[in-house]
């Protein structure tokens, strides 16, 4: 049985005094007990809701790692041990909007994801086809070379410690979302691509949904046979409605 887990992605959003309201917000909510929740607020913002969040029933995560785990001359980048030190428990790598609006290429995105996995930091491997790929009817091949890369370079067992979230970019914070049935298709063809590889470890890896996920299409995304929580933009900024996310993971 694979654990859910919910991830709330704040992105590029937040003050302290927006921060310090969510964090008052989240603390309020009741979560489910059989859920990984996570947030994953900016780099500026991580050790104010790692302070903030004292009940540890809240995981805390990065957005970003720099291509190197350990520290050192790398201006303007956050070390993945930097991020241990820091409290948190998992790192986004792969991400469309620095795929495609910074140029991250998926050499650039697997040193981080080793970076990541070597400084025992859980890496969310992001992946998912522009609506152009889509139309073109080369969502599985798209997503499928992107996870290829990763298991080409570091083997099926990278998977054992790592999150994959098949994230469609037209789905992302567009209000568009992937229907269950469309998602699954994804995730069930994602699965038999590590299945492949590994049986056991495709098993057990989770795949979260990422698109436009919010309390009210949750439930039934979740319901799905391989969609194992989501990753969730937006809607992670309202602590109720994340919350009410997270509750439709645990049902
Ligand atoms: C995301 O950025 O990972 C995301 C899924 O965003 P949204 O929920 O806003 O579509």
């Amino acid at each position: 049985m694979r654990r859910p887990m919910v991830a709330g992605n704040w992105k590029m959003h937040g003050t302290r005094a927006s921060v310090a309201e969510l964090i008052e917000g989240l603390a309020a909510q009741v979560l489910p007990g059989n859920v990984d929740v996570a947030v994953i607020p900016s780099s500026l913002h991580i050790g104010q809701v790692v302070d903030g969040l004292q009940s540890g029933l809240i995981m805390v995560g990065a957005q970003d790692a720099a291509v190197q785990a350990e520290q050192g001359a790398l201006t303007g980048e956050i070390a993945a041990v930097q991020l241990v030190d820091a409290g948190c428990k998992l790192v986004l790598v792969g991400h469309s909007e620095r795929r495609l609006l910074l140029g991250e290429s998926d050499q650039v995105l697997n040193r981080k994801f080793a970076a990541i996995q070597a400084s025992g930091l859980t890496p969310v491997l992001c992946i998912g086809e522009t609506l152009e790929q889509r139309e073109a009817g080369q969502t599985l091949e798209v997503v499928g070379q992107q996870l290829d890369s990763v298991i080409k370079a570091f083997g099926i067992q990278a998977f054992v410690n790592a999150v994959v979230a098949y994230e469609p970019v037209w789905a992302i914070g567009t209000g568009l979302t992937a229907t269950p049935e469309q998602a699954q298709d994804v995730h069930a063809a994602i699965r038999a691509q590590l299945a492949k590889e590994d049986s056991e470890v495709a098993q057990g890896v989770r795949l979260l949904y990422g698109g436009s996920v919010k309390a009210a299409n949750a439930a039934e995304l979740f319901s799905m046979p391989d969609i194992d929580g989501g990753l969730v933009g937006g809607a992670s900024l309202n602590a109720d409605e994340f919350g009410a996310i997270c509750r439709a993971a645990g049902n």
